[in-house]
């Protein structure tokens, strides 16, 4: 069938309706109604090709949540109506030993919820700034949160999840000095989240006006990082710092907080390198740098589970697609609290 959907043709050009197919459901397959989807940054890397290799049409979105529209003959864990969500993966091997252990976000062969390859028309995946999606049901997730809250929902399924996974892969919770460096759509969930699971939460931004509102997301303590007094006054305070920081910068002045034996995990993906960092900064306290990417569905649903226990949700500015190139040029100054979030049925009529 064909829906209605928003995207680009070319990396230099604005996003505009288009529409697209989807396949009809297959035995395993569950048809989603998209009620919202949120807008990550890695959309506009993506759609404007910042990253190697993006494919046209172009449609971004992975934050999806919506109703459950059909199920095929096989699927047993879903019904049509259930509230549902699906993340940044749409499929993967099944049979790797990432895939085993349920962390498909490290499976090579994963298959991202847009640009990614698949037997479908046009020959790559086509994302969430659309009306419907058709998805595996290994790779839908269930959506505990009242219904009232499933726009602000929808942000976890990327943001959410990209900073969950790595607070509990570092074992982040009471007794921790924990940095969030960034705060934008990822780097908002981070401080909730390691609020959350009890660590004193210190917030880094470069802008001056979100001091008194990281605050609010839970932050113990906010940091203006262009500030180099405000800065040195952190020194070898942290055991851990999650850096959502979207463009190329210092990580030098990061490092320097960190505590011995402290990381920083950067999940922030530019589409130009870091500086390289000063090796004396690692050696002379054994810190480390990582990265993380996403995380596996087991781990989505754990996270999604414990934002409903928690009431947590993302906090979020409604649009309409036809709004959404005006979105993206603020993103891009950093002004949006904190996350976008389409409204779907916008995309009808
Ligand atoms: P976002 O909403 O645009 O937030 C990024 C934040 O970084 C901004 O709000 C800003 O926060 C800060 N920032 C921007 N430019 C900066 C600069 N030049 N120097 C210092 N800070 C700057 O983006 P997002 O959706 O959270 O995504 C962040 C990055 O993570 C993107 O590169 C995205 O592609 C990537 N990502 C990675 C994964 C993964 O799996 N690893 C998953 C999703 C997204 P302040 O105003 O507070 O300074
Ligand atoms: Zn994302
Ligand atoms: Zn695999």
């Amino acid at each position: 069938m064909t829906i209605k959907a928003w995207g680009a043709h070319a990396g230099d050009q604005p996003l505009q309706p288009l529409d697209i197919p989807r396949r009809a459901p297959g035995a395993h397959d569950v048809r989603i109604d998209i009620a919202y989807c949120g807008v990550c940054h890695s959309d506009i890397h993506q759609v404007r090709s910042e990253w190697a290799g993006t494919l046209y049409p172009c449609v971004p979105g992975h934050e999806i949540v919506g109703r459950v529209a059909a199920v095929g003959a096989q699927v047993t864990d879903f019904r049509v109506g259930d509230l549902v969500g699906v993340g940044c993966i749409v499929d993967s091997c099944r049979q790797c030993a990432d895939c085993g252990e349920g962390l498909e976000n490290y499976c090579d062969h994963m298959v991202g919820t847009y640009n990614g390859p698949t037997a479908d028309a046009p020959g790559h995946t086509l994302g969430g700034y659309s009306q419907q999606i058709v998805v595996h049901e290994r790779y839908v997730l269930r959506i505990r949160h009242p219904e009232a809250q499933l726009a602000a929902v929808a942000p976890l399924l990327c943001a959410g999840i990209t900073t969950w996974s790595p607070l509990r892969h570092w074992q982040v919770g009471p007794g921790h000095t924990v940095g969030v460096v960034g705060i934008g759509g990822l780097g908002h969930m981070g401080i909730k989240l390691a609020h959350a699971l009890g660590a004193h939460v210190v917030a880094f931004t470069t802008s001056e006006s979100k001091r008194a509102a990281a605050r609010a997301l839970g932050a113990d303590e906010v940091v203006v990082s262009r500030n180099a007094e405000e800065m040195k006054a952190q020194r070898r305070r942290f055991d851990f710092i999650l850096n959502t920081v979207a463009m190329p910068h210092d990580l030098d002045a990061f490092l320097a907080l960190l505590k011995r034996d402290g990381t920083m995990a950067l999940v922030g993906a530019p589409a130009t390198p870091h500086p390289s960092p000063n090796v004396f900064n690692l050696i002379m306290k054994r810190r480390a740098i990582a990265g993380s990417m996403i995380g596996g569905i087991p781990e989505t649903q754990e996270m999604l589970d414990f934002c409903a226990e928690h009431g947590i949700v993302a906090d979020i500015e409604l649009i309409r697609a036809d709004e959404i190139n005006a979105a993206y040029e603020r993103m891009l100054k950093g002004d949006v609290k904190y996350r976008f979030v389409i409204d779907n049925a916008s995309m009808a009529g």
